[in-house]
């Protein structure tokens, strides 16, 4: 019902809610405790239920608006082509059900039809699209001309008028000139719950929100949502009492409450759900379906008076049906979905992280450790430039749940977004730290006695992990300090976690690399035992990353400190390791053809000309760029992408934004094809190992400068 697109982050919340808010319409046409309590089936049905379809409209503007607004037409144009479908699809599917009630048959006049098409819908639920199709086009002339908080103010102004003929239609009656209004209006169409008057003010609002990040708690939202409901059913209450209401379906809180709901639930951090967007939209469209299927099945077994007249379990039965009838569905969605693989996606330049290939990455090398050891999952520096937030959270599913980043601020970041679990700190951070530290409960990696005196006087309690520098000399307390050492455990607001040390040369397997890394690793073991001996506890004890855990592997420890391995990159392509995991890459970078130039033999190209000509060529202007951290020394044909699996080489110098390529010897390219410039695409492969290396990098530095404009999308 909304636009599925390859939506990354905190779209879990109203996922989770949508197969709800279906629910909630079913309600709305089964009445479900209509036979025991009929005040509270009303506040159910007449009432809370009507929080479901704007909440639908809210979603749907969160990502639409701001697509039209970027992208104007070229938005709109397929999301009114996909709604139209369905109301298509819907419409047929509910064509016998209209014939049979006798509808072709009264004289309606090709009129009446027209109206049920554009306003009142096909069949009484369907409403819905026609609604939210004219919606997005009125709203989409909205914000052609204004900005969204005229848009906002208009839309307002409709919905009231929509109010005066709906909830408090008993107030506009009282005045002639609005009752004679209305009453053209009601020729016109059969309720003002409608696409002029309903849908647009909820599109909008979701496009407001849409820059909104919800920065509260949860639990905030849900108060004010909470508040907000209550009001809500004081009003229909007051509403009933009065008499007031032509038709119940615009409430004055309505506008309010679904704000507070859908704030909510965004703020709560999850990642989407594809299969529950499928379910409501099945649910929502079979259900009457359903009704009609379940009192049928009950008349012919003589179960009438169970799934029909006891109104709770004709609810559950239409429920239970309507979602059976989705799982071949969500079934078709996943497979068309695994087949394609590649999210469709209107973004210029993209990464797409494969979680299945992290899992698996995660489950070979969880089998490498010895027992009671866990990994550590790095994802410092933007994991590598993968996405912090996303990689940490697809880790956190594949029961992982201990992270480090290099910076506090780092890990405040993962902490707001919801990532629980241990977060240490590799890096220093000085006393101003120390609050954010706490209050985002991060443990901190001491470097020095006298780092750890500085964190202590500041007052506050916080976790530590000490770090011994056992020969790297880089960061840490020396192995041969025992009064340094000794010092930390001297601190009373430092609560010791964990001891580690990090290996300077457990990359290759040189004579000298593996005597200095065993020394390391000698010294390290010997300090352990000594502050052991002492009785000073270490906590959880981590020696080795990815090249240590490869060439070192069966340490004793608690912890293994994974970046590389978990991303499936060795630093460089072809290294020799004692142990080899199958370790798969987890990401691609991504972009589009904006357009394809033809050249004749000596045209010439880009800026200063560099690209000349040898033949007639063709070019295609590809949309990422150096800014976006592909590097620029791989102009002048050093690098090349993949577009329909083959090879396109870099044509003349790489632009900040943009690069050329030519596609002389690939038929057939085009505008909005995707251009591959780190991943597969079908046999040929291009991985980050060997683009870092051309350029003359390693892989870490390579990924780490991927560009924050570049949107992560999971698949
Ligand atoms: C970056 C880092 C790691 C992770 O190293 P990989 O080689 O990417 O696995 C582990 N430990 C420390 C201290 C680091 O700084």
């Amino acid at each position: 019902m909304t636009l599925t697109g390859g939506t990354v982050r905190s779209y879990g919340g109203l996922d989770l809610f949508r197969p709800f808010a279906a629910l909630l319409v079913v309600a709305v046409h089964t009445g479900p405790l209509l036979s025991f309590h009929v005040t509270a089936n009303y506040a159910i049905t007449d009432i809370l239920a009507r929080l479901a379809v704007p909440f639908f409209f809210t979603v749907t503007g969160l990502f639409l608006v701001p697509a039209v607004q970027t992208q104007g037409r070229c938005a709109l144009r397929p999301f009114l082509l996909k709604i139209s479908f369905l109301y298509g699809i819907s419409t047929l599917l509910y064509l016998p059900v209209k014939a049979y009630s006798g509808y072709f048959s009264q004289e309606s006049p090709p009129l009446t039809l027209l109206r049920d098409i554009v306003f009142d819908g096909t069949f009484f639920h369907l409403w819905y699209f026609p609604a939210i199709l004219l919606g997005a086009c009125i709203v989409y002339l909205f914000v052609q001309k204004l900005n969204l908080r005229a848009a906002l103010f208009i839309c307002a102004g409709l919905y009231l008028f929509g109010l005066l003929g709906d909830s408090y239609f008993g107030l506009s009656s009282m005045v002639p000139p609005l009752n004679a209004l209305y009453s053209v209006l009601f020729s016109i169409f059969d309720q003002t719950r409608n696409g002029l008057f309903f849908a647009p003010l909820f599109l909008v609002l979701g496009g407001l929100l849409s820059y909104r990040e919800p920065r509260r708690k949860p639990c905030v939202y849900a108060a004010v949502l909470f508040l907000s409901l209550v009001l809500l059913l004081a009003e229909g209450f007051i509403m009933k009492k009065f008499s007031l209401a032509r038709f119940d379906a615009m409430y004055l809180m309505l506008p309010f409450c679904t704000y507070a709901l859908v704030q909510c639930l965004r703020s709560l951090p999850l990642s989407g759900i594809p299969q529950l967007r499928m379910l409501s939209t099945v649910v929502y469209v079979v259900h009457p379906l359903c009704i009609i299927g379940v009192r049928g099945v009950a008349k012919m077994s003589g179960l009438t008076s169970l799934l029909v007249d006891n109104s709770l379990f004709h609810f559950l039965s239409v429920s239970i049906s309507a979602c059976l009838i989705s799982i071949p569905f969500i079934y078709y969605q996943r497979k068309k979905h695994s087949s394609k693989r590649r999210i469709e996606t209107h973004r210029r330049a993209w990464i797409e992280l494969d979680s299945d290939a992290l899992r698996h990455n995660i489950n070979e090398l969880t089998h490498l450790l010895p027992e009671q050891c866990a990994l550590m999952a790095v994802v410092k520096a933007d994991a590598y430039g993968h996405g912090a937030l996303e990689v940490a959270q697809l880790c956190g599913k594949a029961g992982i749940s201990a992270f480090a980043v290099a910076a506090a601020e780092e890990g405040a970041w993962l902490r707001k977004h919801g990532v629980s679990g241990e977060i240490l700190v590799l890096g220093y951070s000085g006393p101003e730290v120390v609050p954010l530290l706490e209050r985002y409960k991060l443990t901190q990696t001491v470097i020095s006695a006298e780092h750890a005196r500085t964190l202590n006087s500041i007052g506050h309690h916080i976790k530590v992990h000490i770090k011994v520098d056992s020969g790297m000399h880089r960061l840490g307390i020396g192995w041969d300090d025992p009064a340094g050492l000794r010092a930390v455990y001297a601190c009373p607001q430092l609560q010791i976690e964990g001891l580690f040390t990090h290996l300077a040369s457990a990359e290759t397997l040189e004579v000298d690399d593996i005597n200095r890394t065993q020394e390391q690793v000698r010294r390290f073991y010997q300090v352990v035992n000594e502050l052991q001996n002492e009785g000073f506890p270490t906590g959880k004890i981590h020696v080795q990353s990815t090249y240590g855990l490869l060439n070192y592997g069966g340490l004793p420890c608690s912890y293994v400190r994974v970046g590389l391995a978990l991303y499936g990159l060795l630093s460089n392509p072809g290294d020799h390791t004692k142990l080899s995991p199958d370790l798969r890459p987890i990401l691609s970078l991504r972009a589009k053809v904006a357009e394809v130039h033809m050249l004749e033999t000596g045209d010439s190209a880009g800026y200063d000309g560099a690209f000349v000509a040898m033949r007639p060529s063709r070019v295609a202007l590809v949309t990422i760029g150096y800014a976006d951290g592909y590097p620029r020394n791989l102009s002048m044909g050093k690098g090349a992408v993949l577009i329909h699996g083959q090879p396109a080489p870099v044509a003349g110098l790489i632009c900040m934004d943009q690069l050329l390529v030519d596609v002389t010897d690939i038929p057939g390219v085009a505008m909005g094809d995707i251009v591959t410039l780190i991943g597969q695409d079908g046999d040929a492969v291009i991985t980050a190992g060997q683009l870092a290396w051309s350029s003359g990098t390693i892989t870490n530095e390579l990924l780490s400068r991927l560009g924050a404009r570049l949107e992560r999308l999971i698949c």
